[in-house]
């Protein structure tokens, strides 16, 4: 996909409304996670020394398009201008003479652009408002991509349109796991259910040469092919559609990997006593909790004849030992062979990037995808309306 980014733009003295993710936990108007403001900081570094006036646009909680004082963004000032390195300024209103008083160099917040009811409509006529103020629009918020709203959508179509630097970083690991990807290709997806990734699945049978199955989902794919699971995590209403899918694997030579091994328990709790058997053998009563070893031993061996791993969704219930055991020990197999630059590794969503940072592994990957639900659609291969308005 082609794009415009910050070095393709003649930036100097020009405002740039530039669409942020600043939506970072707050416990009693302290911010106790700054991953997504330090992540934007390369983006306003380049504005700047470009001699940009750099406008904040961004949302903040779910307010519903009316104005909520606890969700105001005025709280985040001085985060931010500690971690931008800069006096960041605050508007809540009176924004057109705001910024007619910028110098370059200059970086203004907006108030909470879904205090507007028009952003979650992706409003023309708020997009216009702000575009009448702007000359430039940057999009540095890939995880709000996924969503058409006024802000991520519709202003994009109104300015010269480019992404800022850790949307162009997100864009091109993208690109370089499931668009244009070295071969062969794995896609690891775990996590507890089928049917929260019956999309994701159905896309990535096309596009893989190996499907690795793993986590409570596996269950439903076991059954789907005759084991009996015994208690374990399993949707049994969809083993047809299952079915389906390792059908439709099987027409696009598409490997379909399930656990050999599994580790069971008779409680959903930590440290309980476990028997690991084949998949075939789970004991009466008993539910699988974790991939065993010799199915580590399956994916470890199917990636070291990989170019390129995709990664969605955990092996086990890994917040739990010891059931983070096959999470941990792939994760440390493909951090190892993505180190010796053998293979590509791109992992997102929220409890997988939990359990990579788990296993310690998370700076091995080539990049790690914070951005849950726009990862995840983009793992579906549905377009986002955000990254589409930024095609040149
Ligand atoms: P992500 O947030 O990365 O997309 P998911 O939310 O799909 O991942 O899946 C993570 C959840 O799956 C975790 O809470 C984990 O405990 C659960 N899980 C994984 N394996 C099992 C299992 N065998 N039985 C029950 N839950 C499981
Ligand atoms: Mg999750």
């Amino acid at each position: 996909m082609a794009f415009k980014t910050i070095d393709d733009m003649a930036l100097s003295g020009q405002v740039v409304l530039t669409r942020v993710d600043i939506n970072v936990p707050v416990e009693d108007g302290r911010v106790t996670d700054v991953t997504r403001i330090q992540r934007i900081a390369p983006t306003i570094a380049d504005l700047r020394a470009g001699g940009a006036k750099v406008v904040l646009l961004a949302h903040f909680g779910r307010p519903k398009g009316k104005v909520v004082p606890e969700m105001s963004l005025r709280q985040l000032v001085p985060a931010l201008s500690e971690h931008l390195g800069v006096e960041v300024g605050f508007a809540d209103g009176g924004y057109g003479a705001a910024v007619a008083a910028m110098a370059p160099g200059d970086v203004l917040l907006f108030e909470n652009v879904r205090f507007n009811p028009g952003e979650e409509q992706d409003d023309a006529g708020f997009a216009q408002r702000l575009a009448a103020i702007g000359d430039l629009y940057c999009n540095d918020a890939f995880s709000a991509a996924h969503r058409a709203h006024a802000t991520t959508h519709a202003l994009a179509r109104l300015l010269p349109a480019f992404a800022g630097r850790s949307m162009e970083a997100e864009l091109t690991a993208l690109d370089r796991a499931l668009g244009t990807p070295k071969p062969p290709v794995a896609a690891l997806v775990g996590g507890a259910k089928v049917s929260t990734k019956l999309d994701l699945l159905g896309n990535l049978v096309d596009k893989v040469q190996h499907l690795i199955i793993g986590g409570g989902m596996a269950n439903t794919f076991l059954a789907a092919k005759g084991l009996d699971v015994q208690k374990s995590l399993c949707e049994h209403d969809l083993l047809d559609t299952a079915r389906d899918i390792m059908a439709k694997a099987d027409g696009a030579g598409c490997a379909i990997l399930l656990p050999r091994d599994v580790v069971c328990a008779a409680e959903f709790r930590a440290d309980p006593p476990t028997t690991t058997v084949r998949a075939e053998e789970v004991p009466t009563g008993q539910m699988i909790l974790d991939a065993g070893p010799d199915a580590v031993a399956h994916i470890c061996q199917v990636l070291d004849g990989c170019g390129t791993l995709v990664w969605n969704g955990p092996l086990g219930a890994f917040e739990m030992t010891p059931f983070d055991a096959a999470t941990s020990a792939a994760a440390r197999h493909a951090a190892a062979l993505t180190r010796a630059g053998k293979l590509v590794s791109v992992a997102g969503g929220g409890d997988t990037v939990a359990a990579l940072n788990h296993a310690g592994v998370a700076g091995d990957f080539t990049y790690i995808s914070t951005a849950g639900g726009a990862f995840l659609e983009w793992m579906e291969g549905k377009e986002l309306p955000g990254v589409a308005a930024l095609s040149a």
